[in-house]
């Protein structure tokens, strides 16, 4: 949506944070760095601590250590000897009832003596001590004129600060902004507010801004549960408007004789669990409806998520029109394709492969079979929704490790087709109050039972002292015929150092185990990586019997005769992303080992998560003890998971309003999905300021 839609008065906030008084581009980089780059996300910027400066003792009453606001008479500056600048610039105070020095360090001449100017009276602000018998104060927090009184004497809020930013001026900056802030119409339904005994927005904001008190910091007052509210409204109406614009639409029933899935189950050389056949029955029963399908599959890797996504595809081919199944990497697309090519083929079905590597004819001849319908089934990389691809008739969008796009991206493949439905696909399974706050009442079907004849992987701990032993016990695997998988872990987040720490260790196996160690990494292209992989799924030659990897192998990548994985610093890895690593071994028949090495400075719950993978493998038990270890706040707040990210919801304080919205949003969507009513139009705005705007389309028009 373009800005011009948005209501005008919301304009003050929306602007750049420079435009507030006292930030400049320096120091405006630092708050886009800390906050973001609008004035309005210095609103969502709260505080956690306060100061308070009510303080005001004559200097004989002062009691050290305690931060006083105090009324001082300027007298002598003495700046230090020109070339000892260890020597701090000290300035001499005084009132009626005592003596107290002020101490700057690398002081600037030019600002004190603006600042603090001999024989004048200022406010001084910040904590003194005694030396020497004789009062001191080291780097006053603030220096004011006594006419500015009520600013300074007040309990001031304190907020998380990044380096370059001084609270001073992020607390004027914030305060700046809260000053802009607009009356806004009330979007809260009157009754529940009241119920609440809620203030108006603004009112909030400004109570949230000006704690008085330690307990104004916590989650659950007034002016913060509003705010919190505020914005899971805003995520649930968008979620719940999206979905009735997806509901609405007509739909076309598809559905399919079953004579390509009967040829498909019959190559099978299995049977399909349970949970597979009822993830099925959801999926065909949502596409033969009159209404579009929007379905969450999840399963844990290897559940055999692939066979039910292709299950739902040659439904879609069986009604003679197209799927398309959209993977988040090149790796793993070609890793479907690989897996659906044969048993589409085995049914008579084509089925081909689109990603950004394609280029020039080739992948015009693929175009043009895809808008022909003369291909049926594709699967691809995000080159799937470029604006030149066009389908005959697609049904059906397939999105694997959907969290990995946005939602917009999704949108822009189901709209290569009219009606299309949407199976969105995670292995990363997502706890039951998450679920609630990222996807409102999503439809979801879960692949819980593993398929038959898989080993549960050994998962085994040790110090990363016992390298040696590790090392020993990786060589008896490659001596019967075992391929490992070495993980190097993640270094501080940079992607740089993470390579380095790779390379050695490549470096350091491959003196112990020669040219049968391959590297892959982030730093790779897509080409480099895939020869590597190739050679150590034994594909190309010379095969390679250790792969070292940065966490690129995270996802995808089948490699059945992987027996064991060993991860360096295990420690440093989230719990999701431990189990998804595991999850790439086990998938022969032979037994695997997964040994997880932590270094020495591991703490307490990073011990609780390796204890956890020792003693389970259900990836939904492991999201359930993820969320528990970590809060939900911070599952929230890792933009891997995908969920929405919240700047005011605690989900761990604020998850009762989670359920409470919802319902809320359903009803507004039922009652007015026009959003038209003077309520609906209060909606709107709400919707713009959390910047949920593309839902805003989604909201019928007339
Ligand atoms: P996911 O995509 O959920 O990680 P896959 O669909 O890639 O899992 O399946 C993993 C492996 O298990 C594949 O080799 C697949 O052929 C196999 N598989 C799938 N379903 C079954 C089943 N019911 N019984 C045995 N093996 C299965
Ligand atoms: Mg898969």
């Amino acid at each position: 949506m373009p800005p011009r839609s948005r209501p005008e008065v919301l304009f003050p906030i929306f602007a750049p944070v420079t435009a507030l008084k006292g930030v400049g581009p320096r120091i405006g980089k630092h708050i886009e760095r800390l906050a973001g780059e609008q004035i309005v996300d210095l609103l969502w910027h709260l505080p956690t601590g306060i100061v308070d400066r009510r303080y005001s003792p004559a200097l004989q009453d002062l009691e050290p250590g305690r931060v006083a606001t105090l009324e001082l008479k300027i007298g002598r500056h003495h700046p230090p000897p020109v070339n000892n600048r260890r020597i701090p610039y000290r300035i001499d105070c005084s009132d009626a009832t005592g003596e107290i020095t002020l101490v700057y360090f690398h002081g600037r001449k030019d600002y004190l003596t603006g600042a603090l100017p001999e024989g004048e009276t200022r406010l001084v602000s910040g904590t003194a001590e005694l030396y020497d018998g004789r009062l001191q104060m080291t780097h006053p927090d603030m220096v004011a004129r006594p006419d500015e009184r009520e600013t300074v004497m007040r309990v001031q809020p304190v907020y998380p600060l990044t380096e370059g930013l001084s609270q001073n001026v992020l607390g004027k900056a914030i305060a700046g902004a809260v000053e802009r802030a607009p009356e806004l119409p009330e979007w809260l339904d009157p009754a529940f507010r009241s119920g609440r005994g809620w203030d108006d927005w603004r009112a909030s904001l400004h109570a949230a801004h000006s704690p008085e008190g330690g307990k104004d910091l916590l989650p659950g007052t007034n002016a913060r549960m509003r705010l919190a509210y505020d914005e899971i409204l805003a995520s649930q109406l968008a979620i719940s408007l999206v979905r009735a614009h997806v509901r609405r639409q007509p739909g076309r029933p598809t559905a399919g004789d079953g004579h390509l899935r009967e040829r498909v189950r019959a190559a099978l050389p299995f049977a399909l669990t349970g949970s597979q056949e009822a993830a099925i029955a959801d999926i065909t029963g949502d596409m033969a409806g009159d209404h579009r399908m929007l379905r969450l599959l999840q399963g844990d890797v290897g559940s055999g998520k692939t066979v039910v996504a292709l299950m739902a595809m040659l439904t879609a081919v069986e009604a003679g029109r197209q799927a398309a199944l959209m993977a988040p990497t090149e790796i793993l697309a070609q890793q479907h394709h690989a897996t659906i090519a044969p048993l589409a083929e085995a049914a008579g079905v084509a089925c081909v492969l689109l990603t950004g590597r394609d280029k020039g004819k080739a992948r015009a001849g693929l175009l043009e079979r895809l808008a022909s319908g003369e291909v049926p089934i594709v699967v691809g990389t995000h080159a799937l929704f470029q604006d030149d691809i066009a389908f005959e008739d697609l049904a059906l969008a397939v999105v694997d490790e959907q969290h990995r796009f946005g939602v917009h991206q999704r949108m822009l493949l189901a709209d290569k087709g009219k009606d299309v439905d949407v199976l969105l696909m995670t292995a990363t399974p997502i706890p039951r109050t998450l679920m609630l706050a990222a996807y409102g009442d999503l439809d979801e079907s879960q692949l819980r039972d593993k398929p038959a004849g898989r080993k549960p992987v050994r998962t085994t701990t040790a110090s990363i002292e016992r390298l040696d032993d590790a090392v020993a016990g990786v060589r008896r695997q490659i001596e019967s015929g075992g391929k490992v998988f070495w993980v190097c872990p993640l270094v501080e987040e940079s992607e740089t150092a993470d390579v380095a720490a790779a390379t050695a260790r490549h470096a350091a196996l491959q003196q112990r185990f020669g040219e049968r160690v391959g590297l892959v990494h982030g730093r790779m292209s897509g080409k480099e990586k895939d020869g590597v992989m190739a050679r150590f799924a034994g594909a190309d030659q010379p095969a390679l019997d250790i792969l070292v990897a940065t966490t690129v192998i995270e996802v995808g990548v089948d490699v059945p005769d992987a027996t064991v994985m060993v991860i360096e610093h295990a420690e440093r890895f989230g719990l999701a992303q431990l189990h998804q690593l595991r999850g790439r071994i086990g998938r022969g028949s032979r037994e695997a080992t997964c040994l997880l090495l932590f270094g020495r400075e591991i703490g307490e719950t990073a011990r609780e998560r390796l204890r956890v993978l020792r003693e389970t493998d259900d990836g939904f038990e492991i999201a359930e003890q993820d969320l528990r270890l970590r809060g939900a706040g911070d599952v929230l707040g890792t933009r891997q998971s995908g969920l929405p990210e919240f700047r005011l919801v605690d989900l761990d304080a604020h998850s009762e309003l989670l359920a409470i919205a919802r319902d809320d949003a359903r009803l507004i969507v039922e009652r007015d999905p026009e959003l038209k009513s003077a309520r609906g139009n209060a909606l709107r705005t709400l919707l713009y300021l959390f910047e949920r705007d593309a839902a805003v389309r989604y909201a019928r028009t007339g």
